[in-house]
């Protein structure tokens, strides 16, 4: 749980420290709307997303499932700034076709968004928690994003995306299965 009231006090301190007044009308309400907005935006620290995974699912579908252009917003844990974009899945479900449906892969998605993140571990964390959750034969996750630490303080062009991917079991060893996914999530686009 996110302490508002902390979250409160420090703000007023870093308005105090960079030079401005946070008594000023803009301002004072600052530490506040910032304290609400980091609950919000921080409440996947407390989440459980294996929890997510293992209720609603049904059984039967054997063959690759792709969800593709899931959106999501996270917060670069270097900076403390966004970054945002999409997340593609693809997957082979285990031998009794266990697959679940988009809400919940979209709520997987934004229990990991919503914590302080690196791309690159919100990626692997979001494979192995299907790896876990579902237990499917293989899956591939692909994660397409912005980083507002980048493109603001100009060390990368605005628009310049950073993709990284993560693969598992069969999507590991086979590389048919492999190709199809990311030949998959790259057409239709
Ligand atoms: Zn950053």
């Amino acid at each position: 749980m996110v302490d508002e009231k902390a979250v409160q006090k420090a703000v007023a301190s870093i308005i105090t420290a960079i030079g401005e007044d946070p008594a000023r009308e803009g301002l004072a309400d600052t530490p506040k709307r910032v304290a609400e907005m980091y609950t919000e935006l921080f409440a996947g620290i407390s989440m459980d997303p294996i929890a997510e995974l293992k209720k609603g699912y049904e059984l039967g579908h054997r063959e690759m499932v792709i969800l593709k252009d899931i959106p999501f917003y996270s917060m670069c844990e270097h900076h403390l700034l966004p970054f945002f974009g999409v997340v593609h899945i693809g997957y082979i479900p285990d031998i009794s076709g266990r697959v679940v449906g988009i809400s919940n892969f979209g709520r997987i998605v934004e229990i990991f968004a919503r914590r302080p993140q690196i791309q690159e571990r919100m990626t692997t964390q979001i494979a192995d928690a299907i790896v876990e959750g579902l237990q499917p034969q293989g899956v591939g996750v692909v994660i397409q994003a912005e980083h507002l630490c980048m493109v603001m303080r100009g060390v990368k062009k605005p628009g310049t995306n950073i993709i990284t991917s993560a693969i598992r079991g069969s999507f590991r060893k086979n590389a048919a299965s492999r190709a199809e996914f990311f030949s998959l999530i790259q057409n239709g686009k």
